[in-house]
């Protein structure tokens, strides 16, 4: 079986800057290395003496179309492309310190926050990272089966989600899907770049209510009724990608690695994080090392075809 793997974090602090999507502001974020242990926390510098807010499911509140979490009276919204990030190339312990309620949102994706990580090297710690390996299968699905959300059990270790993304005959965006076994690597080269996409009237209308002053179609996908407006797909299934994007940043909330296969079809984020927080409750947390010697007791099988990665 696969070995536990130490804990990592980042060699040195790094920082970058851009426009928060939602708020408009002008956001300075910076990553700093955290002991072992720690997590992943976010910590607003433009608020007096406040906490950090620890990015655990515990602390997730309810916002349409976004994570957000709050902790101590402080709130971090739009937090799930770092956490996409940082989970993406796990690292596991970090603080990132923002100036505001939200992160840059950048060009919608995980790929400016990935780059500037890197910069930062990361280093193993001397800890073992603890894991939640799915052995009950879990699912979340809405009336009429018009979003579900499983996992189950997978015959290897590792985290593996398959996202099916299909709106109808009448939307703009075509049915896709696109399976992928997440490691830093596959992470980087094939979800990272994925940015994330809007309807033309959904733009508007949080536009009428202040939000997204500074957002322009460049910035993000704008879905009018033939497609991207005044942009191009980096590729033809970038929308299905960045569901799984998202998918990796909301599932690292469960706070240590976890193994399993979901499999999602139009979900969003509040249901990914019903299904963390129910896998978190009904399955018991693995602590390193004691790891070293878990045998899964579900039935071994070679995944099915449907599972080779797509490029
Ligand atoms: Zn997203």
């Amino acid at each position: 079986m696969r070995a536990p793997r130490r804990q990592r974090t980042l060699e040195r602090a790094v920082e970058m800057s851009g426009i928060g999507f939602f708020t408009n502001a002008d956001v300075t974020i910076s990553f700093h290395p955290q002991a072992e242990g720690m997590g992943i926390s976010f910590q607003r510098t433009d608020l007096k003496s406040t906490g950090p807010v620890q990015a655990r499911i515990e602390n997730v509140i309810r916002k349409e179309r976004r994570t957000a979490i709050s902790q101590g009276g402080v709130t971090v919204e739009l937090i799930e492309h770092v956490m996409a990030a940082l989970a993406g190339l796990q690292i596991d312990n970090c603080l990132v310190r923002l100036n505001a309620p939200e992160p840059p949102g950048c060009d919608g994706s995980s790929l400016d926050f990935v780059q500037c990580l890197l910069d930062g090297g990361i280093v193993e710690q001397n800890a073992y990272r603890d894991l939640i390996v799915v052995t009950q299968p879990q699912a979340i699905v809405t009336e009429n089966d018009s979003v579900a959300l499983s996992a189950s059990p997978i015959s290897r270790h590792g985290l593996v989600i398959t996202y099916e993304l299909d709106y109808g005959p009448r939307s703009p965006i075509k049915p896709q899907s696109f399976s992928l076994e997440v490691t830093p690597e596959t992470f980087i080269t094939l979800v990272a770049f994925a940015r994330t996409f809007v309807a033309e009237e959904e733009v508007k209308y949080l536009q009428s209510q202040g939000y997204g002053q500074r957002v322009t179609e460049k910035d993000l996908l704008i879905f009018g009724p033939d497609g991207p407006i005044g942009n191009a797909l980096r590729t033809r299934d970038e929308c299905v990608r960045h569901k799984i994007l998202d998918c990796i940043g909301d599932f690292a909330l469960i706070g240590c690695d976890l193994h399993g296969h979901f499999r999602a079809f139009r979900t969003g984020h509040h249901h990914n994080h019903q299904i963390i927080e129910r896998i978190k409750q009904t399955h018991e947390i693995i602590r390193a090392p004691e790891y070293v010697c878990f045998q899964p007791h579900f039935p071994l099988k070679d995944l099915p075809q449907e599972m080779a990665l797509q490029s």
